[in-house]
């Protein structure tokens, strides 16, 4: 099957001048390559006739699709309309449908349409309309000399909502695609190259036209795998074999599939144990409740967090011992273990959860960097610690912090905790 090659075209002074950053073309990228068409150049271009012309003319000798986004507001400035008539050798006419479509939107809004209003339902003769369900510039299509040209507008709702709707859909039908399956699987707990070494021998084995795709974000890793064919059925067994493959070498990383995050599948061991939690949370400040709490149904687990930032109150409020905190400081070992216990007892949970730690940027001394961070779980019958040795930046540290005393937790549930080093 013939590859489909695309060509991203934005369009708008204000992507060249660095007042606008084109978030038009990541999303569009997605969505292409989600589709199995390869995007082979994006380009952007002021609104400046020639450069448009230009730019059409290049595209279409390379693109089999050229997606544009820009230019369609009903000021001045805007040109791509008229470029692109230009451009066809079309004259611009009243479209009737999107004259429609555009007054039903004004009276929904109780406004009163404009003549320059009026003026966006013209379009070149030669286009089909695509409906605009957010805004009043409809977007064109051209099927021009075996190439498709689709003019979109810049705004970023307005055209992902054109693209979901009308646009995709149209693709799929005027282009032969090739079948992508996609599965996810969501680790946590170890860093991208561990990861990659552990799985080499299988990702050098993979076939062709299965690609693998590490995806990393705070502290966790997607793996995405991708498989190109013809047949749906064939390739989610394909990829379901590689899968059955992996796993026994990643199973202690993996927290889920598919889009799951990280709170929701502990929340769902919670339940299933019957088992609830809480917290005391200081280098977090409430972070790791929230986490939980973001989650419907978390009361079922989540008993209640307490923050006790100051020294005093990690004594007065929780009840860790003041000897403990002079002795080793609120950021050690001995005191982030008692905060779990303590946060265990006094919340009346089945597991207790801590952080203590220098988030930054300042306040870090040479023992302790900034950066250091101690967490803790306790279940009633043991107490597990871990130290992390994390950055300058406060807020990945407090993200980081969050994610490893999950990991911790879900490493408790399922029974992998002894065997973490
Ligand atoms: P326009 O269709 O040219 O009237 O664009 C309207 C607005 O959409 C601009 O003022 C920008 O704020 C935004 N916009 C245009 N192009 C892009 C792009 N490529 N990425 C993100 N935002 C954009
Ligand atoms: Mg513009």
């Amino acid at each position: 099957m013939k590859k489909v090659l695309a060509e991203v075209l934005t369009i708008g002074d204000e992507l060249l001048y660095g007042q606008t950053l084109d978030t038009n073309t990541q999303w569009i990228g997605e969505k292409l390559s989600e589709l199995g068409i390869r995007i082979i150049r994006k380009v952007s271009v002021g609104d400046l006739r020639e450069e448009i012309l230009k730019a059409l003319a290049e595209a279409s000798g390379r693109a089999d699709l050229i997606l544009m986004t820009g230019g369609l507001g009903p000021t001045k400035d805007d040109i791509t309309k008229k470029t692109l008539a230009e451009y066809f050798d079309t004259p611009l006419v009243m479209n009737l449908q999107a004259l429609q479509e555009v007054k039903a939107l004004f009276e929904s809004r109780n406004r009163v349409l404009t003549p320059t209003n009026e003026k966006q339902a013209e379009l070149p003769q030669s286009c089909t309309m695509i409906s605009n369900t957010m805004g009043t510039a409809p977007g064109m299509w051209f099927d021009h000399q075996g190439k498709v040209f689709v003019s979109m507008p810049g705004i970023p709702y307005e055209m992902k909502a054109m693209m979901e709707l009308s646009i995709i859909p149209k693709i799929k039908e005027r282009f032969s695609l090739p079948v992508i399956y996609h599965r996810m699987i969501q680790t946590v707990g170890i860093g991208e190259s561990w990861l990659s070494d552990m799985i080499e021998t299988w990702e050098l084995k993979l076939p062709s036209h299965i690609k693998l795709a590490y995806l990393p974000h705070a502290g966790k890793i997607r793996l995405r795998l991708t498989a190109f064919g013809n047949d749906y059925t064939t390739l989610e067994k394909e990829v379901d074999e590689q899968v059955k493959q992996l796993l026994p070498m990643i199973e202690k990383y993996v927290y889920g599939y598919g889009e799951i995050t990280l709170e929701e599948a502990i929340g769902q061991l919670l339940v299933s144990q019957q088992k609830t939690v809480a917290t005391a949370e200081s280098c977090t400040g409430g972070y790791l409740a929230h986490t939980f709490t973001r989650i419907p149904g978390s009361s079922r687990y989540f008993q209640g967090g307490l923050v006790p930032y100051h020294n005093e109150l990690k004594i007065h409020v929780l009840g860790v011992q003041r000897e403990t905190i002079d002795s080793f400081g609120a950021v050690s070992e001995q005191a982030v273990r008692e905060m779990a216990e303590q946060a265990r007892k006094l919340l009346q949970a089945d597991i207790g959860l801590a952080s203590s730690g220098i988030a930054g940027p300042d306040g870090g001394t040479p023992e302790k960097p900034v950066g250091t961070v101690w967490i803790a779980l306790s279940d009633g019958q043991q107490t597990y610690s871990r130290k992390l040795s994390l950055t300058r930046d406060r807020m990945i540290n407090i993200e980081y912090t969050t994610v490893a005393i999950l990991n911790l937790l879900r490493l408790t549930l399922i029974g992998f905790i002894d065997q973490e080093d």
